[in-house]
């Protein structure tokens, strides 16, 4: 029970990573806030600890509804910022409105959860002694340069500075704030960008051959990390992206 006493919320739980990361943290103790733009996929219905996971609507590009949800909630503990949304295409594919949608999705909404809930979490901290903000970012961002990922990766190494300004302002208050940073990921969204490719087989077979252990990871493999750095068992470690890669990057 990593968590137990412990609320958190997670964004775009409805399903791949942040669903997992949802009934983990139910798993191990948690009250757990469970939010995604598609409120029919919110349904935890006979999952195991599923009475410990709240479901409630959210955008996250939407400050209003961040602020109004942030209003509405106890102080959290922990926070994992999830949502956000893989762009394919070099430089030169990138339009204006596909940058708008990005930068708001991967990068603005963390910066607009997290000045929502900061406050309430910096008062937890002091009430706690700890508190932990994680966003998510990928091993495709300041760590490591993809293909087709341009427009991605300049979002998510903006995650990590997002993340290390957040623990470098808040570093003596006990909120501390990390970047998860994962490998290729059997996900829904993962499976819809290779069905939209013009050879799925083989869109299929390229990510895992960029897998060094040979297969897509799960949801469930970053689960553990996740639980670990929401925890007070990483009580000690802030500011920092984590890689959960397969061994991309060995
Ligand atoms: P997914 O498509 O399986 O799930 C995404 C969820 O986000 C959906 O439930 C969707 O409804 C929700 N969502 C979309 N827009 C939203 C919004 N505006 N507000 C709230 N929720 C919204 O995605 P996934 O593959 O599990 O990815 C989750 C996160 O992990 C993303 O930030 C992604 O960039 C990151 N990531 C994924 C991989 C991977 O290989 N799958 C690797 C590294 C990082």
């Amino acid at each position: 029970m990593r968590l137990k006493g412990k609320t958190v919320l997670v964004t775009a739980a409805g399903q791949g990573i942040g669903r997992a990361a949802a009934l983990g943290c139910a798993e191990e103790g948690a009250q757990v806030i469970a939010t995604d733009l598609n409120g029919d996929l919110l349904d935890y219905t006979g999952a195991r600890n599923g009475g410990q996971i709240e479901t409630r609507t959210l955008d996250v590009c939407d400050g209003a509804a961040i602020r109004k949800m942030a209003a509405s909630l106890p102080d959290l503990d922990g926070l994992f910022n999830c949502a956000g949304f893989v762009h394919h295409g070099t430089v030169l594919d990138i339009s204006d409105a596909d940058l708008d949608f990005s930068l708001a999705l991967n990068l603005a909404s963390m910066l607009r959860m997290s000045r929502a809930f900061v406050p309430g979490m910096l008062r937890q901290a002091e009430r706690t002694g700890t508190a932990s903000i994680l966003n998510m970012a990928s091993m495709a961002s300041s760590i490591k340069g993809f293909p087709n990922r341009t427009l991605y990766g300049a979002t998510k190494a903006g995650v990590i500075g997002l993340s290390k300004g957040i623990a470098a302002d808040f570093v003596t208050r006990g909120l501390r704030c990390n970047a998860l940073c994962p490998g290729t990921i059997d996900t829904p969204s993962l499976r819809g960008r290779i069905a939209q490719a013009a050879d799925p087989e083989a869109a299929r077979r390229d990510f895992i051959a960029r897998q060094p252990m040979g297969r897509l990871g799960t949801p469930e493999d970053l689960v553990p990390m996740i639980v670990y750095l929401l925890s007070d068992e990483s009580r000690f470690m802030t500011g920092q992206a984590v890689l959960v890669d397969g061994g991309v990057t060995i």
